[in-house]
């Protein structure tokens, strides 16, 4: 203990075991001990007390789009790294499509990988992809350290990055099988989109709302929870939306298939009710539903059928917006706003800081493999997000570090100000303003 080189205390600081009052020690970039609140500081370590500001572990955010290179002009390294800091997020996973290219083969990753690595101001890793005919560069991307492999079952939205129709996806999961490694999957099923009716032409949220319905997603699960079973393999269902999905995700965790799913900030806190008509930065898909459903997701948190809560942050330039509910990109910006969305919403329906860290930081964490990452223990990086949990404060998104200043929270107050970020115990960010690079990229098993 004695060569920690920082002891950061508060009233509240949230640990594995629930919040406390607590002394950081941290020493080599990683947490050395969690101490009583008033134990001394070690001899020449920075003593830093945070009063009543809440200590919480650094957000683990694997679900980020950031398209860097190929359409930089929507987000790059820089812009979505400087907003993740800035919100709190210490780790991000970047998901393999809409750069071009996408990450599909080794050789591609190793590009991505070079725009990346001088820009990163977090922890950052690649998700590999998988599309028709990229079957033999999967083990190879496993070997090189992706972190597991994104699928659709429906169109991705970009020509680079095509779907996998059932044989493809059994083809793709059994290669993924052999080496034990993660698929996680866009799950919409395409015969219940064809069949629904299109929203083109339309300003209005409840057309849009009708062409991405319920059904859509649970006829995409059922039959993937029966893959995974069948191949005794590990599936992850991303940006959970539709609530009738959950007792299938619920059954196939009981029954012992390795199934887990996330949610996103915007089905927890936003609503089809609330959508103006034109509004398409609520634009995404699978899309927002209406409040009842969001109700079932908070419980579905509540009792563990869902494992995390992640951004989906998949911006765009501002032109692509346009308020045609069928022509616009969809998409939600939110990367730097994801933990005062979820706080001011879970505070409202009596739930803790901790339980926030649960879904934001530890839930990714485990989901990913990030053994170092998602607690304030000993032996984890000292990553670390302060949160003044009272405050609030008002949206505006020319005040966000991402590349273009569009959002569906602007306008939105919200409680939970994140006045510090700390990545590896070097701050990074403090009061919005990002004030160090200590990113690095990180592989799986590393
Ligand atoms: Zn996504």
């Amino acid at each position: 203990m004695t060569d920690a080189e920082l002891l950061i205390r508060s009233t509240r600081v949230i640990t594995p075991e629930g919040q406390r009052p607590a002394a950081v020690a941290v020493a080599g970039g990683r947490v050395a001990a969690v101490l009583p609140h008033d134990a001394p500081a070690p001899p020449g370590a920075h003593d830093l007390d945070l009063g009543t500001d809440a200590l919480l572990p650094g957000l683990v955010d694997t679900h980020v789009h950031i398209n860097d290179p190929g359409r930089a002009e929507w987000e790059g390294f820089a812009t979505a790294t400087r907003a993740a800091a800035a919100g709190g997020v210490t780790t991000v996973l970047d998901m393999p499509l809409n750069s071009v290219p996408p990450t599909t083969t080794p050789a591609h990753l190793e590009v991505k990988r070079r725009a990346a690595r001088e820009a990163t101001h977090v922890d950052l890793g690649f998700w590999g992809g998988a599309i028709p005919g990229n079957a033999a560069d999967l083990a190879p991307l496993h070997a090189e350290g992706v972190f597991g492999f994104k699928c659709f079952l429906s169109p991705s939205g970009v020509e680079e990055f095509p779907e996998l129709d059932h044989a493809r996806l059994t083809e793709a999961l059994g290669e993924i099988a052999a080496f034990d490694g993660l698929l996680i999957v866009h799950a919409e099923d395409p015969g219940h989109l064809a069949a629904a009716p299109s929203p083109e032409g339309s300003r209005r949220y409840a057309d849009f709302l009708a062409s991405r319905p319920p059904a859509a997603e649970t006829e995409a699960i059922a039959p993937l929870i029966d893959l995974a079973r069948r191949l005794d393999a590990r599936v992850h269902v991303l940006h959970l939306s539709a609530a009738g999905a959950l007792p299938l995700i619920a059954e196939a965790k009981a029954s012992g298939v390795r199934v887990t799913a996330e949610t996103c900030p915007h089905f927890l806190t936003l609503t089809a009710e609330e959508v103006p008509d034109g509004a398409t930065e609520f634009k995404c898909c699978p899309p927002i539903r209406e409040a009842a459903n969001q109700d079932a997701l908070w419980a579905a948190l509540a009792d563990g059928t869902l494992d995390c809560v992640v951004s989906d942050h998949s911006p765009c330039t501002a032109d692509l917006k346009v308020p045609d509910f069928g022509v616009a990109w969809g998409g939600i910006a939110s990367l730097q706003l994801g933990l005062p969305a979820v706080w001011t919403a879970a505070r409202r329906r009596g739930h803790t800081l901790a339980d926030v860290a649960r879904w934001m930081s530890t839930g990714p964490a485990r989901l990913a493999g990030l053994d170092r990452k998602g607690a304030i223990a000993p032996g984890k990086d000292a990553d670390f997000a302060v949160l003044d949990p009272e405050a609030t404060f008002t949206v505006d998104p020319a005040t966000l570090h991402h590349r273009n200043p569009v959002t569906a929270y602007a306008g939105r107050t919200l409680h939970g100000v994140v006045r510090a970020t700390w990545l590896r115990g070097a701050l990074v960010a403090e009061d919005g303003d990002v004030t160090g690079r200590a990113g690095r990229l990180i592989a799986r098993g590393a």
